[in-house]
């Protein structure tokens, strides 16, 4: 296997030259050309010769390269056509390789890790196009794709959302939605000339290791996620009336405040104040009074 040769500026520029790829916005294309970081990101996915790795959006092969050399196999999923014949460039050698030329948003995930990998678990891990971080992350949770972990480069902000708790300006949904999945850990906080071109935001590697079993217990998810969305939503509003407002939810005034007062919280607390185990308690609640 040939060892990377991407992921410093000058080679970076050659292919690019090369090829006179010319960057496109909308896909979010900000590519790496720093090896200390790439060394970074492939040391904390921990990755073996065992693991199949799904890689989003691989751009111009900078890790692919590093990761073919860590992985069993690799799966990279590149939107952007004009990448294609770049990648065959230069990731031609390394022979485990598979290039899917496709949305990630569109493909089966849970249907790839199926065929490629007998349904064993995968690790995926992506230099992230920001524009889409929340769908991607949530889908690869909601689907309930196989997987041990996620090490991605998000937005630093981004990353703070994933990892906080109540109390916190920075704690929403998705914080709730990644902490009822997984374990998040930021690896590394990572400044814009790290990239080519560089990104207008700060960047972080978050690390998310599934969870086996989520760590509250919940009788219907789904009915959960809506309270959490619905919390969120009207953050200014008491958790009462947020609630009581939200057309997806069917919970009358009282039956919300009474199962609010069985929490033991106040009539005057907001949803973000709310811990993962007590937006679960208060989902129960109301699924016992329905
Ligand atoms: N991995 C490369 C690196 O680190 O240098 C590129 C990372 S760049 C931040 C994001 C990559 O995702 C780009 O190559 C972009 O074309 C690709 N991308 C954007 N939207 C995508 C989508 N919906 N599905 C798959 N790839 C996408």
């Amino acid at each position: 296997m040939p060892e990377p040769t991407l992921g410093n500026p000058q080679n970076t520029i050659a292919v690019l030259q090369k090829y006179n790829f010319s960057f496109q916005k909308k896909f979010g294309q900000n590519f790496l050309i720093d090896t200390h970081v790439l060394d970074k990101i492939i040391r904390a996915a921990e990755i073996t010769k065992e693991d199949m790795v799904l890689e989003i959006g691989p751009g111009i092969g900078t890790m692919t390269q590093y990761l073919a050399n860590a992985a069993g196999k690799v799966i990279a999923v590149e939107i952007d056509k004009m990448l294609i014949p770049i990648l065959e460039d230069t990731l031609s050698g390394f022979e485990n390789v598979r290039v899917i030329n496709e949305d990630v948003l569109k493909v089966d995930i849970e249907k790839l890790v199926r065929e490629e990998n007998g349904g064993r678990p995968i690790k995926v891990v992506a230099n992230l196009p920001y524009y889409i971080t929340t769908p991607i992350i949530m889908g690869l949770f909601e689907n309930h794709v196989p997987m041990k972990s996620i090490t991605v480069m998000v937005q630093k902000e981004v990353a703070d959302r994933m990892q906080v708790g109540p109390g916190t300006k920075d704690y929403g949904a998705l914080s709730l939605a990644v902490q009822y999945y997984a374990r998040p850990y930021i690896v590394a906080n990572v400044p814009p000339n790290c990239f080519m071109p560089r990104p207008k935001v700060g960047s972080a590697v978050i690390r998310l290791e599934r969870y086996e079993e989520p760590p509250v217990r919940v009788e219907d998810e789904k009915q959960m996620f809506q309270i959490i969305r619905a919390s969120f939503n009207q953050r200014r509003k008491t958790l009462v009336n947020g609630l009581s407002n939200a057309a997806e939810l069917d919970f009358t005034k009282e039956c919300i405040q009474s199962a609010v007062e069985a929490l033991g919280r106040g009539a005057s607390v907001r949803g973000e104040a709310l811990s993962l185990e007590e937006f679960a308690r208060l989902s129960n609640l109301l699924s016992e009074m329905k």
